[in-house]
Parts: structure tokens; C-alpha cells; sequence
């Protein structure tokens, strides 16, 4: 049988998409899909080993080669189906198949790939933020396992996460970066308290959480004990990457695009947009948008030659967390005061769909890396400018 081409393939997937997409969930990635067909549609995609569909089927990847997953992706982005995301595949699945044992593998990948158990991220703290390195949350074995006490903060998802990958403080008479261990255990066990906090935008996706005596295996420690900086940094190129790689993020994700709310909030004048400075902001951010992601599919290829390294992640960061902000300011400009709505009658949906996504927006300049940091890592690592 001859193989499959990519045209076949493509095939394939649009008519398997078809038979398995219900109508109800062709939204995009809104915050309030209907349970019952998310939870049909994961189940369906996670049996293709397309949630984590370029990683190897051993596993529960799809085994795709990149030409294939970009296919892929461009066909569930086409009819706006649920793209299945979390910390598991975006970011501690690739480390793990790169830095992870054999045992850590198959323990964690295969679930990671199900979409069944959800993870969070323990790296910042109150004194360590972009100074990460400073982390003070301290692990000290005892027989095979490692018993932690400390605090970490800003946790996304914390309060509804199984597992968290942790950077904890092994030696602490070491230099600040060599005393740091990445190490992985379970939310719900007693020593773990978590505490949400509320965002500017009214949501409460993160946390305080507070360790006091939580318990980690010691076979769960991921790279060298006290090598965790190694393993903390190859992560967050993986999140970066995924961030500027990304288009759209919540813009992708709501009820109106841009064009649409600013033409109907303006109204046009002779079949254009009747405000000359709105319209060339307007064409500015569509043009933003495109060489962004020409940009970052360079990259993409350079990265694969071996022309550029990992921390070019850290350029889409930058220029895609300016680029959603931008845009979200943009309909706040053309919404004026119709923009300023919190809830209630004299407000449309799509108007406090925008208030809401203009201040949560504000935050994608700080996570993951502030955008000075970016640049920093731009300036020293990526331009490789003196010090
Ligand atoms: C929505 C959201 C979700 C998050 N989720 C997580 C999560 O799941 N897990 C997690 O561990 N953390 C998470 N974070 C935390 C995030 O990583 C930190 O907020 C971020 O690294 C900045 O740290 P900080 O808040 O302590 O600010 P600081 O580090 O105190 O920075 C304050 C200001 O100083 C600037 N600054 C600091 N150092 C420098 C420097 N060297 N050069 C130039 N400027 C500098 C910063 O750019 C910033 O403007 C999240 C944050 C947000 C907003």
C-alpha cells in the first residue's frame, strides 16, 4: 500500500472532523462550552492522539510528523473547534520527553495526552518572580521521598489542578541557581492548601498555595537534584514558544472579532470605516497580526536548522502579548463608553465581552516572563549584546 499523502491526509481529517465536532462546540475556545459535548469531543480527539498529536503514540500521541500536525491544526482552526490545551501538553509533556526518565514517561505522558489529569505550575513565590532564582520554598529528603514547606504564588489553575511541577530549594547554601530541584507531586494530599485569588477582570484562575509539609517521591524529581534551574528554563522556552506561537489566545475566543465590533460600534462612510484614525489602526493590527505569524514560522524553520536558538520563543512572547493588548485597546477606542460596562441592561454581550478581555489582557505582558524579561533574554541570548 502506498503511503499516505498530505493531501489524503487532509482528507481525512476534514471528514473526521465533520463526523466527530458537534455544531454546538464549532465556537472556538469559549469559557462556557457545554460540558456534555466538550467532554464527547475530548474523548474523541484524545482516541486519535490528537491532543498531543506529535507526540510519539507510545504515548497517547498521534505519532504525526510536523507537516501533518500543522494540517491539522489548520483544519480544526478553520471550523473554530475547542483547540485542547493545558500546562500537561504545552509545557511539562515536552520537557518531560526530553528530561524526563523512562518510569516518568509512561507514568505521566499517557494521561497528560487523555486530557485527564490536570497540572499547574509552582515556580513564582512572593519574592521570586522575575527573579525566579530566588525561590525559597524548601524540600529536604527524608527516606525516599522529599518533605516541602513554603509558599508559591500566582498559581493558574491551582485550585482545581491534580498535580504540580515545583521548583523547590534542595541545598540552600549553594549559589541561588544550584540549589534548585524541579520536582512533581500530587494537589490533594494534606500539607497542600490552596487559597484562589481574584483577577482584575473578575475571574479566579489563580492562586496562593501554601506547602507545610507536602510530600514528593524522590523518583519524581525531574533532571539532577539541585539541576533544576536547567529544567525550570527548558520549560519555559516550551511556554514561551507556545505563547508567540499561538494566534489569538482569548481574542480567538470570542463572540465578535475585531473587524466586525469596530466596524458596527463606528459605522462606515462611503463602504470604508468612518473613522480615518480607527481604520489605520485597524489596518496596523491586521498587518501586525500576519507579520507576527510569518515571523514566528521563520523562526519555526530557522530554529529547526539550527540557525537560531530556543529562546527565540521569547520574541513571539513579546510581540504577541503587545499585539493581543493592542488589539483589545483598539475596541475599547471604538467602543468609547459603551466600553466601561461591568454587567447590566444598557450594555451588550459582545461590549462586556470586550471590557472583560481588555483587562484580562493586561496580564499577558507578566506571565510567563514580564516583557522586560523577554527582552532581556531578546538582548543577551538571542542578539547575544554584551552584558
Ligand atoms: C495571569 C497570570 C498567570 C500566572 N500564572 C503563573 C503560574 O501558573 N505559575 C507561576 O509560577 N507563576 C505565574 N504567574 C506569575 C508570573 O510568572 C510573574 O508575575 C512574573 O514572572 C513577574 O513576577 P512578579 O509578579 O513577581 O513581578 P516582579 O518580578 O516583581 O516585577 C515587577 C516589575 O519589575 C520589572 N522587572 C523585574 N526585574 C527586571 C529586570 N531584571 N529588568 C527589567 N525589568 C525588571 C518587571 O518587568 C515588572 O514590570 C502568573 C502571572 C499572571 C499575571
Amino acid at each position: 500500500m502506498s503511503p499516505e499523502t498530505l493531501e489524503e491526509f487532509q482528507q481525512g481529517v476534514r471528514s473526521w472532523i465533520d463526523e466527530n465536532l458537534p455544531a454546538d462546540l464549532r465556537v472556538g475556545n469559549r469559557k462556557d462550552l457545554p460540558g456534555d459535548s466538550l467532554g464527547k469531543w475530548i474523548k474523541a480527539v484524545a482516541s486519535k492522539g490528537w491532543v498531543t498529536p506529535q507526540w510519539p503514540t507510545e504515548y497517547g500521541g498521534g505519532g504525526l510528523d510536523r507537516k501533518q500536525a500543522a494540517i491539522l491544526m489548520k483544519e480544526l482552526k478553520a471550523v473554530r473547534a475547542p483547540i485542547i490545551s493545558s500546562f500537561g501538553t504545552s509545557m511539562l509533556g515536552p520537557t518531560l520527553l526530553e528530561l524526563g526518565t523512562d518510569e516518568q514517561k509512561q507514568e505521566f505522558l499517557p494521561a497528560i495526552s487523555r486530557h485527564e489529569v490536570k497540572w499547574c505550575q509552582g515556580y513564582s513565590e512572593p519574592g521570586a518572580g522575575s527573579d525566579l532564582a530566588s525561590l525559597q520554598t524548601r524540600a529536604v529528603k527524608e527516606g525516599d521521598e522529599y518533605v516541602i514547606t513554603g509558599q508559591k504564588i500566582w498559581t493558574t489553575g491551582a485550585d482545581k489542578a491534580d498535580w504540580i511541577f515545583c521548583l523547590v530549594r534542595t541545598d540552600p547554601d549553594a549559589p541561588k541557581h544550584e540549589g534548585i530541584t524541579f520536582i512533581l507531586f500530587p494537589m490533594h494530599q494534606d500539607g497542600v492548601e490552596v487559597s484562589p485569588l481574584t483577577l482584575i477582570d473578575g475571574s479566579a484562575e489563580f492562586s496562593q498555595v501554601f506547602f507545610n509539609g507536602a510530600r514528593a517521591k524522590a523518583n519524581h524529581v525531574v533532571g539532577p537534584v539541585n539541576g533544576g534551574w536547567t529544567v525550570a528554563k527548558r520549560l519555559l522556552q516550551h511556554e514561551r514558544t507556545t505563547d508567540g506561537g499561538s494566534e489569538g489566545g482569548i481574542t480567538g475566543a470570542l463572540k465578535e472579532n475585531l473587524t466586525d465590533i469596530v466596524k458596527r460600534e463606528i459605522g462606515l462612510k462611503d463602504g470604508i470605516l468612518a473613522d480615518p484614525t480607527l481604520r489605520q489602526r485597524l489596518a496596523a493590527q491586521e498587518l501586525e497580526a500576519r507579520a507576527l505569524s510569518l515571523t514566528m514560522r521563520r523562526a519555526g524553520e530557522e530554529l529547526r536548522s539550527g540557525q537560531v536558538g530556543r529562546d527565540i520563543g521569547s520574541l513571539g512572547k513579546y510581540r504577541w502579548a503587545n499585539m493581543v493588548k493592542n488589539e483589545q485597546d483598539l475596541a475599547m477606542a471604538a467602543m468609547g463608553a459603551q466600553g466601561l460596562g461591568w454587567s447590566g441592561p444598557g450594555f451588550e454581550d459582545t461590549q462586556l465581552e470586550r471590557t472583560r478581555a481588555w483587562l484580562t489582557t493586561r496580564a499577558d505582558s507578566i506571565w510567563g516572563g514580564t516583557n522586560e524579561v523577554q527582552m532581556n533574554v531578546i538582548a543577551k541570548r538571542v542578539l547575544k549584546m554584551p552584558e
